[in-house]
């Protein structure tokens, strides 16, 4: 029997009295059956107790790495304890490629699109859009086959581990493609601010980086594909200047860690996350918190979070702006409506942090704004159930799955009981 440890992070300490680590279904299904309380634990990337249990957490890191790629169906069938650095390089060499990726490949697939995990671009939705079908481990030890046209697909699409453990997951595919990454520095907010929805427009993946204070948008990480007609913005003439060397979003970061800039092409996989596949993040020494908005609330939270920039400077690292389309999953924090994500990644200094979470909640309250599942803040769950409006449609398929809550921790109890 395994501890279970922390989270990447290190600011979670697990409760959970054992790590299971099962390398077949048959032990997968003995530890559900055998455990009144489990949570399946993907690559502990998360903030929160999302992911922990007053009972048994069961990673899926030794189960078989199962990648089937079917190129007729445009489908890769992956094993639920693999991550998005495992299967991207696989799915690139045989000419096929994920329409996005997150900064991090390191991060689990099955736990990333659970919590609605995304990366960045107008036209592009979360991860969890991809998913097509999914084969879950449910309460009983049986395992359910859902398949594109099953009708609570969109539930169990971002289903934060309540419904089951997935045992594997297909993802739709697309030819591979090549994106160059170019960045630039110094972008002034009133530019930003005028031409927002021109510049996240502009390429097929853009971030903008930020402390918010003064200084405006520090970085602007462009990624275009190079297959595509991507009229890119002249960010020159908004007064930003184009970066001659390769940049780490956050000061002092390492340069090493991120994936090739200066606008050479390169293959998807390597240029879509922000960091590089083959660098292994040391702990994590961070705290993040993330909200999604509607895209046309964009200019005016960021101007909200301008007002915050002094009570942030102490413990933001940087904040990073992206664009998400709307996704179909119920519980997805882009669910329904284009949106527009904006992350902080503190100091892991969890007093301070606490100290300005309820500042960034009441920021943010006037957009209906949702926080991403995996990341920490402030809100009730009353809040939540307000701004996740299946909530409760998404509680009753969890209690019809699992009516004995043997899924449910006490986070998701606060939420779906
Ligand atoms: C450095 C860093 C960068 C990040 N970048 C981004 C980003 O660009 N965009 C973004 O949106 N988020 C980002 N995140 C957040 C991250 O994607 C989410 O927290 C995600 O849930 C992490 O996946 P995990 O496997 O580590 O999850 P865990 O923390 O292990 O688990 C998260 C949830 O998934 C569930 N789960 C895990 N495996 C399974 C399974 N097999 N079946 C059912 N449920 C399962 C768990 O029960 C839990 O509810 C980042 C996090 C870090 C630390």
């Amino acid at each position: 029997m395994a501890a279970s440890g922390t989270n990447w992070a290190g600011n979670v300490v697990y409760r959970a009295r054992e790590l299971a680590q099962p390398t077949t279904l048959d032990e997968l299904r003995a530890v559900v059956v055998r455990s009144a309380a489990v949570r399946p634990l993907g690559s502990r990337h998360s903030f929160n107790r999302i992911a922990d249990s007053d009972g048994v957490q069961v990673s899926l890191g030794a189960m078989p790495g199962t990648v089937e790629i079917d190129g007729d169906r445009r489908v890769v069938r992956v094993g639920g304890g693999l991550t998005y650095g495992q299967v991207a390089p696989m799915l690139a060499s045989a000419g096929w490629a994920l329409p996005n990726l997150a900064s991090l490949p390191h991060i689990s697939i099955a736990g990333a699109v659970q919590t609605g995990t995304h990366g960045s671009g107008a036209r592009n939705p979360s991860l969890a859009q991809s998913v097509i079908g999914m084969e879950i481990m449910r309460a009983d030890g049986e395992i359910e086959t859902l398949g594109r046209d099953h009708p609570e697909l969109d539930a169990h699409r971002v289903g934060l581990g309540a419904l089951g453990i997935v045992t594997a997951t297909e993802l739709a595919i697309e030819p591979a493609f090549d994106v160059a990454q170019a960045v630039h520095t110094g972008l002034p907010w009133d530019a930003a601010e005028e031409h927002f929805d021109e510049i996240m427009g502009a390429a097929y993946s853009v971030s903008m980086f930020t402390g918010f204070a003064d200084d405006g948008v520090r970085q602007v990480w462009v990624k275009r594909r190079t297959d595509a007609e991507t009229t890119v913005v002249d960010l020159e003439g908004f007064g930003a200047t184009g970066a001659t060397a390769t940049l780490h979003p956050v000061p002092g970061g390492d340069v090493a860690a991120v994936t090739p800039q200066l606008d050479q092409p390169g293959p998807w996989h390597a240029r879509l996350p922000h960091f590089r596949s083959e660098f292994t993040p040391s702990a994590g020494e961070e705290i993040q918190c993330e909200y999604l908005l509607r895209a046309g609330d964009a200019v005016d939270a960021i101007r909200a979070v301008r007002g915050l920039s002094e009570r942030l400077a102490d413990v933001l690292y940087i904040a990073e702006i992206r664009r998400v389309a709307a996704d179909t999953a119920w519980l997805a924090p882009s669910s329904g409506r284009d949106s527009v994500a904006i992350h902080f990644t503190f100091r892991r200094d969890e007093a301070g942090v606490a100290a300005v979470l309820p500042a960034i909640d009441d920021a943010f309250a006037p957009f209906d704004a949702r926080p991403h599942w995996g990341k920490v803040s402030a809100m009730s769950a009353d809040r939540l159930r307000a701004v996740y409006p299946r909530l409760a449609d998404f509680a009753a398929v969890a209690h019809r799955v699992d009516p004995g809550g043997r899924f449910r921790n006490p986070y998701l109890s606060d939420l779906l009981d």
